[in-house]
């Protein structure tokens, strides 16, 4: 029987505030020693009052615009129940029935997902299992992080893969999370249940899978849940909602826990925080406040400089490099094409390999338009402009005073060329008598000869031409 699935994930990212949800301990817990960041609020003591972070707040609505959701004028912070070590209060400050975001789109390059939700909730504290022992610390409790919740339309392990990535893309163009998976500011999850190909009706359960430390782990955990769910079908055993953590090493998904329902939460609005009013003013101030989002970037790039559609997505893969591009193509509107082929393939596969953010680079706009220029007139070539470039983002020096300081300009000079195309050809008789006798690879050994002497800094298309004249008038 065939089978396809019926995925939805539930990401959450912790935005970059100074300070946490509901107190005014620091938000950067991150290698602080363990409980120096606590205050009786984030450590959930009798009588302590939450204030809720504006910036927090500002973060989720500024991207749930940018995800299309309609934003809720009237918003409500709720309690939600559950028993935990990690969760000094016995519950947690969530939303539910009244989130700051609702009915959003994500769009991949072939289709829609609808969002469901974007809100607003406080990270637990953290817990170190070590050996028989298990240790808290309540650095991270209060921490801020927003939720974003996908309607169950995914229905792909890479499908899933593109629209985590597309997520990340936007929260990082947003600049309210580093949304980094490696250090635990993007989380991911994932729900999966799998049904009769071709039928629409969603399954009556769901497995949601936990500890996805990498878009790798997304991926490889659902193509093992297809195959199990599947399989568990095919044999008429009936599958329940559970949660499943994946074990990165086994390469497989192990179970945790037979999974609540909403109503075993037992939700209801916090009592100590009134609700939260946006108006209309606040929200069109949030919403000027947007910078151009990928999709958009990508039409202008394709729109205003004429690039492919493979070069105008790789440009504006970060803002980074799509605000580089912008600058770069300002200071230079007669060689965009020549900066984005640069772009796209010398700095971005230095960037890669170093794994490097332009940013962190010292390379500027103005330096890399001055290296195209001098390829494009010959002042260097192509191979000494691959050496230096290393040196520019690493030292941010200009390409003309690296050319100076490195003497690698290509050499101009008629007189010192012909001067050392004579040489050569005196110092190779045999390979001019070949060439005379026909053999065509000779011309190419003595084109090597001349650029060895050179330090490979000749005009190739001049030598040529000096070295024929001279061949021809030697007869
Ligand atoms: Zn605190």
């Amino acid at each position: 029987m065939n089978f396809e699935p019926v995925i939805g994930f539930e990401v959450h990212v912790e935005p970059t505030t100074q300070s946490k949800m509901f107190c005014r301990c620091s938000a950067q817990y991150f290698g602080a020693p363990p409980n120096t960041i606590t205050c009786p609020i984030c450590l959930g003591l009798p009588g302590a009052l939450p204030v809720p972070n504006r910036v927090g707040i500002e973060a989720c609505v500024k991207l749930g615009i940018a995800l299309g959701c309609q934003i809720n004028e009237r918003s409500l912070f709720e309690r939600k129940h559950y028993f935990y070590p990690d969760l000094p209060k016995g519950f947690q400050i969530s939303q539910y029935k009244s989130p700051f975001c609702t009915n959003g789109v994500l769009k991949l390059n072939k289709k829609s997902i609808r969002v469901n939700r974007v809100h607003m909730e406080e990270d637990t504290a953290k817990l170190l299992h070590q050996g028989t022992e298990t240790l808290i610390d309540f650095n991270r409790s209060g921490v801020p992080l927003i939720e974003v919740v996908s309607d169950p339309d995914l229905r792909s392990p890479d499908e899933t893969k593109e629209a985590l990535v597309k997520l990340q893309q936007i929260i990082r163009y947003l600049n309210v999370s580093f949304a980094d998976m490696e250090k635990g500011t993007m989380r991911c999850e994932v729900n999966i249940s799998v049904r009769k190909a071709g039928t629409n009706v969603l399954p009556p359960y769901r497995v949601e899978i936990k500890n996805l430390n990498s878009f790798r782990a997304v991926e490889d955990s659902i193509r093992y849940e297809i195959n199990r769910q599947s399989k568990a079908l095919s044999a008429g055993e009936s599958l329940n909602q559970e949660t499943r953590g994946w074990d990165e090493h086994k390469k497989v998904t192990v179970i945790q826990r037979s999974k609540e329902e909403a109503h075993d939460y037992r939700y209801f609005p916090e009592p100590d925080i009134p609700p939260v009013l946006l108006s209309k003013d606040e929200i069109k101030s949030i919403r000027k406040s947007i910078p151009e989002l990928p999709d958009d970037a990508r039409a202008r790039f394709i729109e205003q400089y004429k690039l492919t559609d493979a070069d105008a997505n790789l440009l504006t893969e970060t803002k980074d490099m799509a605000d580089f591009f912008d600058e770069a193509a300002t200071l230079a509107p007669d060689q965009i094409r020549a900066v984005s082929v640069w772009m796209s393939g010398e700095v971005r596969r230095r960037l890669n390999e170093k794994n490097l953010t332009l940013v962190s680079t010292k390379l500027a706009p103005a330096a890399l338009v001055e290296l195209v220029t001098f390829v494009n007139d010959k002042t260097i070539t192509p191979a000494t402009a691959k050496e230096l470039l290393p040196e520019m983002m690493e030292s941010g020096i200009m390409p003309q005073k690296l050319v100076e300081q490195h003497g690698v300009s290509v050499v101009r000079d008629t007189g010192q060329l012909d001067e050392v195309v004579r040489k050569v050809v005196e110092q190779n008789a045999k390979a001019v008598a070949d060439y005379k006798a026909g053999k065509t690879q000779a011309l190419s050994f003595l084109l090597g000869q001349i650029q060895r002497e050179l330090k490979g800094q000749g005009d190739t298309g001049r030598i040529k031409k000096i070295l024929l004249q001279i061949l021809t008038h030697l007869a």
